[in-house]
């Protein structure tokens, strides 16, 4: 049996998520077109009959600007400890610079194998794939280095098995059917910050957040926290309607997860300067 915890770093936007949902078959981390939507640790596991990949979705690298981003910082470093491995994703389509070199000197000090995955090759010349590759070759002394398209699944399976052959022999961490470590409470959460992200597009940025309040029987009540009033009235929309098509979206996910049929209870509340706030901070578990 071979089982080991596998750090997933790289730049915000680069498709760490929707690689670790590609690798692992399963949606644990949510998914966003904007940078900074994963804040937690999230492992994805992946287990086969001789093997355990638990896979750490780091949130976005990035200096620390305020107490939230501090804290991410500070999550990223606690979760560097201890891994068995490193996958560095790139983003092939974006210029490879200052920012990924940031990010792959902290990866390549670790002192553990380092493997890169150059993403979103769909849609790319083999030409211009080539060029990256040469590029990413320069960040540091790596064990391998896959091209990717965590979207199609293109050279997921080699880059898993690439993974997995890099594990040391061990126990397994998580009961084989357990695809996250997170509470039921926090993916609900996580649903409804998904959907309220994507519907409402680049008008409420990442100062949201997403509280459970309360599951009981079927009925599940949720809190959307907004840092201003007037990021409050886009998720509320015209008569109540933003908010409503958001708890329509969040529904079936968290139906699936519950297994049984919920009536989804949305509130929308202005917390200002909620990123600011320690003791706020703690209580969501930041
Ligand atoms: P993260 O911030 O690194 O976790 O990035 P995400 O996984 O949230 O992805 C950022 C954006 O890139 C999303 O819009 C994804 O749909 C998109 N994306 C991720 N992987 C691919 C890929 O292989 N191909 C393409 N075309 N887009 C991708």
């Amino acid at each position: 049996m071979r089982s080991g915890f596998v750090a997933v770093a790289g730049r915000p936007n680069v498709g760490k998520s929707t690689l670790v949902n590609a690798l692992t078959g399963t949606k644990v981390a949510i998914v966003s077109d904007k940078p900074h939507t994963t804040r937690r640790r999230i492992s994805g596991v992946h287990t086969t009959a001789d093997a355990q990949l638990v896979l750490t979705d780091l949130p976005g690298w990035q200096r620390p600007i305020d107490p939230l981003t501090e804290r991410m910082q500070g999550t990223v470093d606690a979760s560097l400890e201890g891994v068995d491995l490193v996958l560095l994703v790139l983003d092939c389509r974006a210029h490879i610079g200052a920012g990924d070199r940031f990010v792959a000197r902290r990866v390549f000090a670790l002192g553990v194998p380092v493997v890169i995955a150059l993403n979103k090759i769909d849609r790319l010349k083999h030409g211009h794939v080539a060029t990256q590759m040469k590029t990413a070759a320069t960040l540091g002394d790596f064990h391998a280095l896959h091209p990717v398209s965590a979207r199609t699944g293109d050279g997921v399976d080699e880059l898993r098995a690439d993974l997995i052959s890099l594990l040391p022999e061990g126990p397994l961490y998580f009961p084989p059917d357990q695809a996250t470590d997170l509470s039921v409470e926090v993916q609900i959460a996580e649903l409804v910050r998904e959907q309220a992200l994507r519907l409402t597009k680049e008008e409420v940025p990442h100062a949201l957040t997403a509280e459970v309040k309360e599951i009981e029987a079927g009925r599940v009540e949720v809190t959307l926290y907004t840092e201003t009033e007037s990021q409050k009235q886009i998720l509320i929309g015209k008569r109540g309607a933003m908010v409503r098509e958001i708890g329509t979206h969040a529904r079936p996910g968290i139906e699936e997860l519950l297994g049984r049929s919920v009536f989804l209870e949305l509130k929308v509340k202005a917390a200002p300067k909620w990123r600011r706030n320690a003791t706020m901070l703690e209580r969501l578990g930041l």
